[in-house]
C-alpha cells in the first residue's frame, strides 16, 4: 500500500534517513532558492556559476537569509573558513549577536560581513611576501563553495568558505591558486572545443576531483601513551610486531564493530555537511583504513577534502579511537596516500576523459588525453615536487607506493591506440570481451580491455587519471593547482598547433588528419613517460634512467625543481602565482620540512632519554641482580651475563646515539634549502640509528617494565 521506497514498519528506510540529512547543515542551491527572493537568487548563480561580479545590494539579501538560518539551526557565531599555507584550515569567530543599546540583544549579518573579512596576516604563515609588521590581509566569501555549519559539543557556527588575500593583493592560501589554474585551464580547454565544434552551449571547462583517503585508527588511550603520535603523528619508535601485513589480510577484510560505528558516524556528519562520501574499507595495513567521496568540481572536492579530515578526527574520540592523518605512522607496514582522481568536464556534464566506445575515432578525447600525457612528461618533475614532503618521503622511493618515478599508466586499450596514431590513422579499439565464470549460476562479466595497474603513480582508469603519490595528511588543493596548470600549458600548445593545422570550421576529413598529424608529433615526444609495467620492479629503475626520466628520491631533491625559473614563468604565464606568490610557497614548503624534522628529531631524544633509557636501565638492574643472585648461589650464568653485556652495550649506544641526534637536530642554517640538505644526509641517518637502538632494546627489556604501548598493541585494534 504504501509507496515502495517509503517507510518499513513506519521506520524511515535508510534511504530516506540519508536523504533527509544530506546537506542539512549546508546553505545549498536549493535552501538558497528556497529562501531568497527570485532575483536575488538568480543574480547570484551568476556569481557561482559564470564569475559575475556580484552585487553589493543582493549580498545583503544573502546575508540576512543566511544568517536566518544559521540562527535557526542553532548558531551563535560565524567564521570565514579558509586555507592558509600553514595546509590546515583557519577560522576566526564572531558572535552573531550585538547588543541593541537597548539592553538586549540583535542579531546582525551584513553583506559586507560575509563578502569580506579581515583576519591578522601576520601569524599565518607568507613565506617571506609580509614582514611581520605588515598585518592586513583579507578573507573574500567565495560564493561558488556553499556555506555549513559546524556543530561542536555545545556550539554551533556558521562557516563561510572564503579566499585569503594580503593587502597588496597577493594569494596567501591554497584556493586562490587553484580557482586560478582551472580558470586557465578552462580557457585553454575550450579553443580544443571549439577547434572540434563542440562547445555549443558550453561556458566554462573545470577540472573534477575524488580524493580517495587512508588513514590509520588506532586506539585513544594508547595514542596519550606515545610522545612521539602525539607530537609528531607517526611512531619515533617500535619493533616489528612477528605478524604484519605479511598475509594480507586485513585488506577489504571484516571491518572491526567499533571502527564501522565509527565510521558510520563520520559518514552521518558528512552526509549534512553535504560531502558525498560513498567508499569504505580495510586497507592493506593492519588497522588502516579508506574513505572515498564522489568526485566534484575540484575546489569544492578540495574543501570537502579538509571537511572530511577534520571530521575523522573529531569523530574518532567518540568510538575511544584516534585518526592518524599521517603518510607513514608506523614502519613495515604501508603508509597511507590520497588517491587524486582528476579528470576534466564540461560545464554542460561531458567528461573530457571519457573515452567511450570507438576510441580510436574519437579525436577529441585523444588531444585531451596527449595534452594531460604531454603536461606530465614535461613537469614530472614540478608534479613530484608537488606533493614532497618530510612525510610523504617514507612512501616515495621507499620501496612503498608509489615510486618516485613519474609515468602515466595507460592500459592496453589507449596504449595500443597510440601506437597505431603513431603510425597513422587509428584503425581498431581493443574490446575486452566477457568474462565466463564457468558455473552456470554466476553472470558474465563484461571485461575491462586492459587489467588494472596499481603501481603506476598517474594511471588512466576509465574516465579519469588517478595520481596516486599525493600524501594522505596534504591538502590536495597544491597538487591540483599544479596538475591544472600544466595541463593548461600543454592544451594551449595543442591547440595553437591544431589551429595552425586545421584553421577555423575545417572539414571533418581536414580535422582528423590535422589531428592526427599533431598528435603524433606529442606521441613521439612524449611518449617515454608511458609505462605499463610494474613500476615496484629494479627494471623499472634502470629502464627509466635510459628513458631519462627523473627519478627525485626524496623531497630535497624535489626541493631543487622548485626553485626553476622555467616553473616560475610557467605559472606566471598562466596568470596562476606571481613570482612572489610562488616564491612564498616553495619558501614554506621546504621551511615545513625543515621544522617537521626538527621537533622529530627533539621528540626522539626525548623519548629516548626520558622513557626508554629509564626502562632500560631499571632492566639492566634487575639482570644484573639476577646474575649476582645466581653467582651468589654458587651457579655461573654465562648466558645471562653475557645478555647483561650487551643489554649494557645496548644502552649505552642508545646514549650516544641521543646525544648524536641531539648535536645534528641543533644545526641552522639561514638558507632552508642547505638546512634541508643537512637534515637528509646527517640528521635522518642519525634518526635512523638511534631508532635501531631504541628497538633493539624493545626486543630485551621486560615487557612490564617498556615505557610506550608497542606495535602489536597499536595496530590490532579491534
Ligand atoms: P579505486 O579505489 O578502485 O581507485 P574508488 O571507487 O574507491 O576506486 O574511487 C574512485 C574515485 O574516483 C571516486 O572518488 C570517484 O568519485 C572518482 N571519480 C570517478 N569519476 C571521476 C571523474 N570523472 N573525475 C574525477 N574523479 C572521478
Ligand atoms: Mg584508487
Amino acid at each position: 500500500m504504501t509507496n515502495s521506497a517509503s517507510a518499513v514498519n513506519g521506520r524511515p528506510t535508510a534511504a530516506e534517513r540519508i536523504d533527509s540529512i544530506f546537506g542539512s547543515d549546508v546553505f545549498s542551491r536549493t535552501r538558497m532558492r528556497q529562501r531568497l527572493p527570485k532575483e536575488v537568487y538568480r543574480s547570484l548563480l551568476c556569481t557561482i556559476d559564470r564569475g559575475e561580479p556580484l552585487d553589493p545590494a543582493v549580498a545583503d539579501v544573502v546575508a540576512a537569509s543566511m544568517k536566518d538560518w544559521a540562527i535557526e539551526n542553532g548558531a551563535t557565531h560565524y567564521t570565514h573558513w579558509f586555507q592558509p599555507l600553514t595546509g590546515l584550515t583557519a577560522e576566526k569567530h564572531d558572535s552573531l549577536a550585538a547588543p541593541d543599546g537597548a539592553g538586549g540583544v540583535v542579531f546582525n549579518f551584513s553583506g559586507s560581513e560575509l563578502v569580506q573579512g579581515e583576519p591578522d596576516a601576520s601569524s599565518f604563515p607568507s613565506g617571506g611576501i609580509r614582514a611581520t609588521f605588515e598585518a592586513r590581509g583579507y578573507t573574500a566569501w567565495d560564493a561558488t563553495s556553499p556555506a555549513f555549519l559546524m556543530r561542536g559539543e555545545n556550539n554551533v557556527t556558521l562557516c563561510i568558505p572564503t579566499a585569503f588575500v594580503s593587502w597588496t593583493g597577493e594569494a596567501l592560501d591554497t584556493k586562490i591558486p587553484l580557482l586560478r589554474s582551472v580558470e586557465a585551464l578552462s580557457t585553454q580547454a575550450l579553443r580544443i572545443l571549439k577547434i572540434f565544434g563542440t562547445d555549443k552551449g558550453v561556458s566554462r571547462v573545470h577540472t573534477t576531483v575524488g580524493a580517495e583517503q587512508e588513514y590509520f585508527l588506532v586506539d585513544r588511550d594508547l595514542y596519550f601513551k606515545r610522545p612521539d603520535l602525539l607530537i609528531c603523528e607517526r611512531t619515533l619508535f617500535g619493533a616489528k610486531p612477528p605478524k604484519g601485513q605479511q598475509l594480507e589480510d586485513h585488506y577489504f577484510g571484516t571491518i572491526p564493530p567499533r571502527v564501522l560505528a565509527f565510521m558510520a558516524e563520520s559518514e552521518k556528519e558528512l552526509y549534512c555537511l553535504g560531502v558525498p562520501v560513498k567508499t569504505r574499507h580495510n586497507e592493506v595495513a593492519p588497522g588502516q583504513y579508506e574513505i572515498a567521496p564522489l568526485f566534484e568540481p575540484s575546489h569544492i572536492a578540495s574543501d570537502h577534502q579538509m571537511i572530511m579530515m577534520e571530521t575523522l578526527k573529531r569523530v574518532a574520540p567518540r568510538y575511544g579511537l584516534q585518526a592518524l592523518l599521517h603518510e607513514k605512522p608506523f614502519a613495515g607496514v604501508n603508509g597511507s596516500g590520497k588517491h587524486n582522481n582528476w579528470s576534466m568536464s564540461t560545464d554542460t556534464g561531458v567528461n573530457l576523459l571519457d573515452p567511450q566506445d570507438e576510441t580510436h575515432t574519437n579525436m577529441q578525447f585523444l588531444v585531451f588525453l596527449c595534452a594531460t600525457i604531454r603536461a606530465v612528461d614535461l613537469h614530472a618533475d614540478l608534479l613530484r615536487a608537488s606533493i614532497a614532503s618530510a612525510a610523504n618521503d617514507h612512501r616515495l622511493g621507499a620501496n612503498e607506493a608509489p615510486p618516485a618515478i613519474i609515468s602515466v599508466f595507460l592500459g592496453n586499450m589507449l596504449s595500443d591506440i597510440l601506437d597505431q596514431v603513431e603510425k597513422g590513422l587509428p584503425k581498431r579499439t581493443i574490446r575486452g570481451g566477457t568474462l565466463d565464470l564457468g558455473a552456470k549460476t554466476l553472470p558474465q562479466l563484461p571485461r575491462h580491455s586492459g587489467d588494472r595497474n596499481r603501481t603506476s603513480p598517474f594511471a588512466f582508469t576509465g574516465n579519469k587519471f588517478e595520481f596516486r603519490a599525493v600524501g594522505s595528511s596534504a591538502s590536495i588543493a597544491w597538487p591540483n593547482t599544479v596538475l591544472n596548470t600544466i595541463v593548461a600549458e600543454s592544451l594551449d600548445e595543442i591547440a595553437t598547433q591544431l589551429e595552425r593545422a586545421v584553421g577555423a570550421r575545417p572539414t571533418p576529413a581536414r580535422l582528423q588528419s590535422g589531428v592526427i598529424a599533431v598528435l603524433k608529433k606529442v606521441i613521439k615526444q612524449h611518449k617515454r613517460v608511458i609505462f605499463d609495467g610494474d613500476n615496484y620492479s629494479e627494471e623499472w629503475h634502470s629502464e627509466a634512467a635510459r628513458r631519462g626520466l627523473p627519478n627525485l628520491k626524496d623531497s630535497v631533491e624535489a626541493f631543487a625543481v622548485l626553485k626553476s625559473r622555467t616553473n616560475v614563468e610557467l605559472f606566471r604565464k598562466y596568470a596562476v602565482l606571481g613570482k612572489s606568490e610562488y616564491d612564498s610557497r616553495t619558501y614554506i614548503q621546504i621551511e615545513k620540512y625543515v621544522k617537521q624534522l626538527a621537533i622529530e628529531a627533539e621528540t626522539m631524544v626525548s623519548v629516548a632519554r626520558g622513557q626508554i633509557l629509564p626502562a632500560s636501565l631499571e632492566h639492566q638492574r634487575r639482570t644484573a641482580e639476577a646474575v649476582a643472585a645466581t653467582r651468589a648461589a654458587g651457579v655461573e650464568a654465562p648466558e645471562t651475563t653475557r645478555a647483561l653485556q650487551d643489554l649494557v652495550a645496548l644502552v649505552d649506544e642508545l646514549r650516544r646515539r641521543a646525544a648524536e641526534v641531539e648535536r645534528l637536530g641543533a644545526h641552522h642554517d639561514a638558507d632552508p634549502i642547505k638546512h634541508a640538505a643537512q637534515i637528509s644526509r646527517e640528521l635522518k641517518p642519525a634518526m635512523a640509528r638511534l631508532r635501531a637502538a631504541g628497538d633493539a632494546l624493545e626486543g630485551v627489556v621486560a615487557a612490564d617494565l617498556w615505557p610506550l604501548p608497542n606495535y602489536r598493541e597499536l595496530l590490532f585494534l579491534k
